[in-house]
This record gives C-alpha cells, structure tokens and sequence, in this order.
C-alpha cells in the first residue's frame, strides 16, 4: 500500500490588510518531506499519525510538501500556485498511489481561489484517479463546499475548540480511508446548511453536548464520522455558513437526514451556543471591582490565530485612560518596538511607542515611557503539546505596575508561560489581558479566578449580522431571524 500525504493550510481573514506570502509560511511551519518528524505543530499532527500507521502496516509513506501560515489576509496567488503545485508534481512522481491524505485547514483563500482546498483537492482527483482514497482532515473554521466533497472520498473536522483532537481525527481519516481501500467501507458523505454565522466553545454546555451528539451517532451502526465545520466568519467567501457533514457507510440517503437532523439541533440551540462578549469598559469595570485577581480578559478583536494583527491598542487606550493599575497584557506583535528595546538593553528606559501600527484595525499607537525588564530571544510558549514560536520578546515596564510584552513573530497569547518565561508572575497581577479568542483558556483557565471576553473593535468585530460580506450573499442567522424562510 503506498499513501502519499501532504498539509497546505492558512485560515484567511479577507478583510485583512496583511498579505500572506512565503515569509509567514517559513516563520509559521514550511517543511520539505518532513513534516510528519515536527509533529508538534497542530498541522502536523495528522502527517505524523498518517507515517506511523502507515509503516505499522508496512505501507510505503510518500511525503510531500507541509506548509502552514499564521492566519492572516489573503495568499499571494503564486505562493499558493507554487505550494499547491509542488504538491500535485510530487503525487504525480509518486503513482500510482492507494491513498492521498491531507492536513488541510478548509478556510484558505488565495488570490484568484476562494477556495484552495477545492481547488488541491479535485487537482489532486484527477491526478491520483478515481481508485485512489482521496482523505482530508480540516479544522473546524472551514468552509466546506461542494468541489471540496465531490472531490474527496473522506472529509473529517476537529470537534473540539480548542482544537485538543486533531490525533484523534486524523486516525479516524486514516481508518476510514484504509478500510475503503480495503473495500470494507464505503465512505459516503452529505452536508447541511445550518445557514448560521457563529462560533461554538466546545468546552462548555451546550456546545460540549453537541459534541457529544455527534460521538454518539458515531456509535450508530453504519454512521462513520460525523464533523460540525463551524465556518470561519471573517472569510467572505461564498460558503461562511456552518455545515453539517455526516459520512455513512454506502447510505447517502441516511447521512443526509442525518447530517439535517443534527443541523437541526445546532440551529435550536443557536442563542445559548453563540458567543457573547462584553465592551472593553463593561469588561474593566467587572475586573476592577472583582474581589479577587487575576481577572483575564479576553481581546478576541485582535487575536492573531484569525488573522488579527496582535498590535491593537484599544484596551490599552482605556486601561491608560482610566488609570487602572497592576494590569499585564500581551503579546503586542511590534518588531519596531522589539528592536528599539533590544538596542536600550535590560534595564534602560526610554520613550516607546507601542502597537497601533498594521492597520485601522490596530487603533492608535501608545506612547509611554517605559523601562526593559528583560529580553529573551526566540521565546517560545506552549500549546498543546507544541511550543509557538514568539520571537524575541521584550517585558516593558511603565507606572502604576502596567507590564506589557511585546514580541516579533506574530502570534496569539496561548499560554501563561507566554509571560512567565520573561520572569512575569502572572498569577500575581490583577488584571491580565491576552490577545486571544478561546485557545488561551486551556493554560489561563487554572490559574484565573474570572475569565471575561470583550467583543471590542478590531480585525474581527464579533457582530456576526454586520460583517461586511460581499461574496457572501445567502440568508443567515444572526443577520436574519429565520434564513429557512420561503426555502
Ligand atoms: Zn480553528
């Protein structure tokens, strides 16, 4: 049996001013046919379960092309021409070939292609043929489309965010697509609109019993996987809306009523499962008068996992306005500021300007005068069971006990360590502030006494119903009580 794999992903945020090109994908993850011996990066993950089952079956692996990008604007087109066709050059080279399998994220625009994994994956189709096992895991923020399903054999999504299971779905697409090959199964798929625009934290009721629903259908007979692809909101392409998808063994009629059913489900729950925020004051006045720190805030308007530029400045226009003392906030993606602190060294104080930079959705710089608490280069913090790169980082320091960390590979706040590495301790300040949306709350959650989110302005407004689509033109909910209408 020989099994070729590959990973090409990027989640694209289109209303971002940051092109992804070559540079983001060689800071983020870009590996050469060994990116399943780095499998600590979430995309990566799937490469290394697909080697060592594989091999255990004394299968051949060919291994292409893994490339993955922070999150943000949309890929330069021949960057993704270039990936994509080193990829299908190297599946070619490698026929006749009994499985392809795919790290892909799903929600990938390049210029030219809204949607690049449809475009991969039928590319890949008609190279690899019809006999081939063609199989993909996505992350759940992916718009699933119709070329993407008539394309693959296999479609499987995370179900949890924080995506904590991305090993156990890729072996369930390696089992799926073995088991087909082996003419056992016969994977078949159907989807459903939910036509809802929302997110779903996975770790709490009752997005956690959906979940749970879908573990249990998987337990039916004859069902074989079932994926909830939440969509990715700030990609306006012409599939944003969740989707059901349901993979029957052979039954295309049952994975459909299914696959609504369940659709069905998601959609009674909508106002209890979609997310809330509070304005940034809201969000200050609850910290402030807490009986106990830390309080972490959340600032999902500027995490960089969704293509945020992490240099926004709008809480800490407030914090600073408002006086609030005894507050850290991080991390501040500003190389400008990194260097100036670099060349001042430990210890100096100077005039910095800080954030605000990238775009009107950074607000306006900070100026303050600040002291270098320490300097630590090629910082590193956990995630999951990887460590993310953040560049060298910088612990600056101003009045009224405000430490701010700045750093030079944009990236979201996923862990505490993120601080304190830097010699922060920040389970002792009362107020913490991350650059994040939901996968800092694994490593924060133990340590806060209250976790609040703000909804406030910046690269990823939370007012689903006013997002500025263009290409996205189908009713949904929130923008419209009921998209079902007239249907
Ligand atoms: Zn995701």
């Amino acid at each position: 049996m020989k099994v070729f794999i590959a990973c090409l992903g990027t989640e694209t945020n289109t209303f971002s001013n940051m092109p992804t090109g070559e540079a983001t994908f060689a800071e983020t993850m870009l590996h050469r046919g060994d990116g399943s011996r780095h499998g600590d990066d979430l995309f990566a993950v799937p490469l290394a379960v697909w080697r060592r089952a594989t091999e255990a079956l004394q299968g051949q692996v060919v291994e292409s092309l893994a490339a993955f990008a922070q999150p943000a604007g949309i890929t330069v087109r021949h960057v993704y021409e270039g990936f994509r066709d080193e990829i299908l050059d190297d599946l070619r080279a490698a026929l006749p070939v009994d499985l392809v399998l795919f790290s892909l994220h799903g929600a990938m625009v390049a210029d030219g292609y809204d949607d690049c994994e449809g475009d991969l994956l039928s590319r890949a189709r008609e190279i690899a043929g019809p006999d081939a096992v063609i199989g993909a895991e996505l992350d759940l923020h992916c718009s699933l489309t119709a070329t993407m399903l008539a394309s693959a054999d296999v479609l499987v999504t995370f179900k949890e965010y924080p995506h904590i299971d991305a090993r156990e779905r890729a072996v369930e697409v390696f089992d799926l697509c073995l088991g087909a090959h082996r003419g056992e199964i016969r994977p078949t798929m159907a989807s459903f609109d939910t036509r809802m625009v929302s997110m779903w934290r996975t770790p709490s009721e009752p997005a956690a019993g959906l979940v749970r629903h879908m573990q249990a259908l998987e337990d039916e007979d004859g069902v074989l996987s079932v994926s909830l692809a939440h969509g990715f909101p700030w990609g306006d392409v012409a599939d944003v809306s969740a989707r059901v998808l349901v993979v029957t063994d052979g039954d295309g009629e049952r994975a459909a009523r299914l696959a609504a059913d369940f659709g069905r489900r998601v959609w009674e729950l909508r106002e209890q499962t979609h997310p809330t925020g509070l304005s940034i004051d809201g969000a200050l006045d609850r910290a402030v008068a807490a009986p106990a720190g830390p309080v972490v805030l959340a600032d999902m308007g500027d995490n960089a996992g969704v293509g945020a530029p992490s240099d926004s400045t709008f809480v800490l226009h407030r914090v600073l306005d408002r006086g609030i003392g005894d507050v850290l906030t991080g991390l501040y993606w500003d190389p400008v500021a990194v260097r100036f602190c670099q060349e001042a060294g430990e210890g100096a104080q100077l005039d910095l300007r800080i954030g605000g930079k990238v775009g009107p959705d950074s607000g306006d710089p900070v100026d303050l005068k600040v002291t270098v608490r320490r300097i630590v280069a090629d910082a590193r913090q956990s995630f999951g069971g990887s460590r993310a790169a953040m560049g060298d980082s910088v612990w600056v320091s101003a009045e009224g006990g405000l430490d701010i960390v700045l750093n030079s590979i944009r990236v979201q706040t996923f862990h505490p360590d993120a601080f304190s590495q830097l010699g922060l301790d920040p389970t002792a300040k009362r107020i913490v502030v991350v650059k994040s949306t939901q996968h800092f709350h694994a490593g924060f959650a133990p340590m806060a006494a209250e976790i609040l989110y703000i909804a406030g302005p910046g690269a990823m407004p939370m007012d689903f119903a006013n997002i500025d689509y263009r290409k996205f033109t189908a009713p949904f909910w929130p923008r419209v009580e009921d998209p079902f209408a007239g249907s």
